[in-house]
């Protein structure tokens, strides 16, 4: 696994620079609280929240509006039929969110009460661990987090960190990070100036850096890094490939393996012959040849045994095993191949998992 380099310190006034600047400059949206003592309703985060994974705030308004119309409460949606909650959702796509905003509704009806922890609010329906974080901090002022790809680029720009926010282990490293700095009395507000300097000013192509609270403290600003930030890695395509590999035993039932080569999957493990094919009749000849070639014999073809696949980070290997019987002691050509008796194999030469799988 990709090492995550920590991200450093953030500022000493980072949190209090954003809160200020929340209080003055958050805009004035309906599911939003109306001041700092009172707490959003759980059941408007939810909705918004929802909402909001597939459409920018100032866009889902109305419709925001209209759904909340229709169904006021949790209960109105918990009672009301799937159609009448599609209707409501039309317009916004993705209309299995609109049926686990209903699943859901239903479910915390049967419990009585909304939920309060991120831990018991991602059990329901359609809540991963954005929202759930976003309702737990906003409506119940718990200490969690609600990291997407804003407040990653937001933070990473912050302190100027290199942390490669493709990877999934990214997330939960920002999420522990910001606890750490994140006010005990504003979990909510906090996450919510985070949003929001994501949204309006901190934004992915041209941040408006001069009007940032945060703009005499950014790392990335001092440093001219900005627009490297956040660092995204692309992810690598999964790929399928067809290996035909071999069981090749000896007379005395010592089983071929060689020594993989120092660069590439598996780099310098012990294996099983094996090659990449890209159809059955060239991939038993081409199997064959290799055989022949790293041994002192000519080998009889192998039999077909099994199909079997393996699946690595970026690659599935489609496996196609033979075995081969030889008739005669064979000594390998190949300094880097052997004949392990069963005790070497488990002792000396053990196999990864993608080979020892295929042993009978
Ligand atoms: S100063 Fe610029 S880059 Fe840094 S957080 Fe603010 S808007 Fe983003």
């Amino acid at each position: 696994m990709k090492h995550l380099s920590p991200l450093p310190a953030p500022p000493a006034d980072a949190a209090h620079l954003i809160l200020n600047w929340f209080e003055t400059h958050k805009r004035d949206l309906p599911f939003r609280k109306p001041g700092r003592t009172t707490r959003a309703d759980p059941y408007h985060v939810w909705i918004s929240e929802i909402m909001a994974q597939q459409t920018q705030i100032d866009t889902l308004v109305p419709y925001y509006n209209r759904f909340v119309e229709k169904f006021p409460t949790l209960d109105a949606l918990a009672e009301a039929s799937e159609q009448d909650v599609l209707k409501a959702w039309e317009g916004l796509g993705y209309y299995a969110r609109a049926r686990n905003l209903r699943k859901a509704a239903i479910e915390v009806k049967a419990l009585g009460d909304f939920p309060e922890t991120p831990e018991a609010l991602a059990k329901l329906p359609g809540i991963g661990p954005y929202t759930a974080g976003a309702v737990a901090s906003l409506a119940f002022n718990e200490k969690a987090t609600a990291v997407d790809g804003n407040v990653m680029r937001v933070v990473t720009r912050l302190v100027d960190s290199d942390v490669d926010t493709a990877l999934p282990a990214a997330r939960n490293a920002i999420s522990n990070w910001l606890l750490t700095w994140m006010p005990e009395n504003r979990p909510g507000d906090f996450n919510e100036a985070l949003m929001e300097l994501g949204a309006l000013v901190c934004t992915p192509k041209s941040p408006a850096c001069l009007i940032c609270p945060w703009r005499s403290c950014c790392l990335a600003r001092a440093r001219g890094t900005v627009a490297q930030r956040p660092v995204k890695s692309k992810k690598l395509k999964h790929r399928q490939e067809k290996i035909a590999a071999a069981l090749v035993y000896d007379p005395d039932g010592r089983l071929l393996i060689l020594k993989r080569p120092d660069k590439g999957l598996l780099a310098g493990l012990w294996g099983l012959p094996a090659l990449t094919y890209k159809n059955k009749q060239t991939g038993l000849s081409q199997l064959t040849a290799l055989l022949d070639d790293k041994l002192s014999l000519s080998v009889p073809e192998p039999v077909f045994v099994k199909k079997d696949r393996h699946v690595f980070t970026h690659i599935t290997w489609q496996i196609a095993l033979y075995r081969c019987a030889l008739n005669e002691a064979a000594v390998p050509k190949d300094p880097n191949w052997l004949f392990a008796t069963p005790d070497a194999l488990k002792s000396q030469y053990p196999l990864p998992t993608a080979f020892s799988k295929l042993l009978p």
